[in-house]
């Protein structure tokens, strides 16, 4: 089922498969806008549950909460991308489903997602997918040097990566890899990571923000600067590419796309992101439109928003680590001091390690401006 929606807002409900941030920022749009929100999430304490109008609390593979959960909404959308095929498919036989089940399938396992780019001619790292000791072994003799062997199947920050030199032992390897398939890369020898927000609308509209220049640590998001500091040539080839990636997927709605920028131009894209990313949360307080104003608008049928970027802005990650106590915040009137900076916390009651609690925009005049403020925040709270 598609087709562009009769919307009737106030009134008619979007159905969020999932419940973390991602849920409760698109709850968040949805409830301005006088749409009512149906989340569909294992556990209560997810961080949607508590900004839904009405909450289904059971399995993704429970079918009376997959009928439940139809029977409320209007259309339904994904909040993240590691929902079993089977019960995407089943709701999309029941409502509309953006993006498609058949876009989320594509970019949820790394295997399919790889081939999806090798039949596109999308440029990204050479790679091997490997099923035991034995592929694993030749695939490395292939590569002949550095790389990185990833989970095929539902991997996000990082989890489920082993790093390789390259003279390691296979056989020891794959032991230690907790996985039936995995896909190894080629190591890029990246001189930044970018990134770009995109989103196609009902009738085929589409817009890209900004691209963001994007920091990690410990292979989690720490930083994303916006605009990033990238010759325009870039800026239009990832916009290209990401454009080139909506058409192929039929896409209706907003996605991230991640990329690796060589010392020589040249731009490989890391991964796709078939839902609203962490990367554009900065989109919240520095754009026209904000990344899930625009998933909504997409999802409902409506024109899509400006995406014109108003401030430069550094969105800075908020991890568990940042709290002093699990239960104790960090200073907040230090962060909020200058004005310039907007909070946005998810909820979540307990901070443990590097759990995502929020993040805050770092509005300035300069982008360097802004990440000297939040990496100055940052040490105040790492430090102690
Ligand atoms: P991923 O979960 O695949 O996005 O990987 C998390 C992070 O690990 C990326 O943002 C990079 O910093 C790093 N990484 C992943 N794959 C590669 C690669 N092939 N070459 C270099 N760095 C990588």
């Amino acid at each position: 089922m598609s087709s562009i929606i009769p919307l009737h807002f106030p009134g008619c409900a979007i159905g969020v498969i999932g419940g973390g941030q991602l849920g409760r920022m698109l709850a968040l749009a949805a409830r301005r806008l006088g749409v009512r929100v149906v989340v569909w999430t294992g556990g209560l304490e997810a961080p949607a549950v508590e900004v839904a109008n009405e909450v289904i609390d059971r399995g993704f593979d429970d079918p009376e909460a997959m009928r439940d959960f139809c029977e409320r909404v209007t259309v339904a959308t994904v909040e993240f991308e590691n929902i079993p095929y089977q019960t995407l498919s089943q709701v999309a036989s029941l409502v509309p489903v953006h993006p498609s089940p058949h876009a989320i399938s594509i970019c949820q396992n790394r295997e399919r997602e790889k081939k999806f780019l090798r039949e596109h001619q999308i440029p990204h790292a050479a790679n091997w997918v490997v099923a035991n000791a034995a592929e694993l072994t030749q695939a490395m003799r292939e590569l002949g040097g550095a790389g990185v062997l990833k989970t095929a199947d539902f991997g996000y920050d990082g989890k489920g990566q082993i790093k390789l030199r390259g003279d390691e032992n296979p056989a020891e390897i794959w032991q230690k890899f907790d996985s039936a398939r995995g896909v190894l890369e080629a190591w890029v020898p990246f001189i930044k990571e970018l990134s770009i927000i995109v989103a196609r609308g009902a009738d085929g509209q589409m817009v890209t923000f900004d691209v963001a220049e994007n920091r990690h640590r410990e292979h989690i998001l720490d930083v994303s600067i916006v605009p990033a500091s990238v010759a325009q040539e870039i800026a239009e080839q990832a916009a290209s590419m990401a454009s080139r990636i909506a058409l192929a997927l039929d896409y209706r709605g907003v996605f991230g796309v991640e990329f690796f920028l060589k010392a020589d131009g040249e731009l490989l894209v890391n991964e796709i992101a078939p839902r609203p990313h962490n990367s554009g949360h900065h989109t919240l307080d520095a754009c026209v439109t904000c990344q899930f104003e625009q998933q909504l608008r997409a999802v409902l049928g409506m024109p899509l928003g400006s995406t014109r970027l108003m401030s430069p802005v550094v969105m800075l990650n908020l991890l568990g680590d940042f709290w002093p106590e699990e239960t104790t915040p960090p200073d907040w009137a230090l962060l909020l001091a200058d004005g310039e900076t907007k909070l946005h916390l998810y909820g979540k009651r307990h901070a443990r390690g590097r759990r995502k609690m929020g993040h805050a925009n770092f509005l300035g005049t300069t982008v360097e401006d802004a990440l000297e403020r939040a990496e100055a925040f940052k040490a105040s709270c790492l430090q102690k």
